[in-house]
């Protein structure tokens, strides 16, 4: 089992900081889940960079 990584991103919407728990495993997926602050939903979109590690970048759901 892979474990979760924590990952900090900023809110689209309000630009809040947010701690997420990104599971390695979902590398090219996207999901969305509403932001903890503002309850807007924010489309997270999980890759990986050159050297394997995790990359989330988030977007607007009007963007997605
Ligand atoms: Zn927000």
């Amino acid at each position: 089992m892979e474990e979760l990584k924590e990952t900090e991103i900023s809110c689209p919407y309000c630009g809040e900081f947010i701690s997420v728990l990104v599971d390695p495993g979902e590398v090219g997926q996207q999901y969305i889940e509403d932001c903890q602050v503002c309850c807007k939903p924010i489309v997270f979109v999980i890759s990986e960079d050159a050297m394997g590690r995790l990359l989330v970048s988030v977007q607007s759901e009007d963007d997605a």
